[in-house]
């Protein structure tokens, strides 16, 4: 298995997971950009945004819902928090299975960068 998302999820790389359901883990960053920096990966492998959206849109909103309990878990529902989802070569995503980045903990910044 190629994908180290799906072999987190097996069980063969360890993880720091800060909880998990039947759609989803959320696990530490490895390398934290932030005081908070939790990563949602959904349990089946999709690539990116492009296949969730054309393939299982009812789990895009399931993944929202967990962005919501995993903040109130990390105490960072109310100081507030940015949802980054990387999708392709333009938007810099380095794993090629889907996850949303939950960061927190501190002011985050400007969104981007400037053109
Ligand atoms: P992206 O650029 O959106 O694909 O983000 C990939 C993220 O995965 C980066 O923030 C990495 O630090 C993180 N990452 C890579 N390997 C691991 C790992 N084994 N455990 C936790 N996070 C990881
Ligand atoms: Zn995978």
């Amino acid at each position: 298995m190629e994908c180290i998302f799906c072999r987190i999820l097996a069980g063969e790389i360890p993880s720091q997971e800060v909880m998990s359901d039947e759609d989803f883990i959320a696990i530490r960053d490895i390398n934290p950009k932030a005081p908070v920096h939790v990563l949602i990966v959904p349990r089946q492998h999709i690539t990116d945004m492009n296949e969730l959206a054309a393939s299982e849109p009812a789990l895009a909103g399931r993944l929202f819902q967990a962005v919501g309990r995993v903040a109130a878990k990390e105490g960072i529902a109310q100081s507030g928090y940015r949802v980054i989802v990387n999708c392709g070569p333009d938007g810099g995503q380095e794993v090629a299975h889907l996850h949303l980045h939950l960061l927190g903990g501190r002011p985050i910044g400007p969104m981007v960068s400037q053109p």
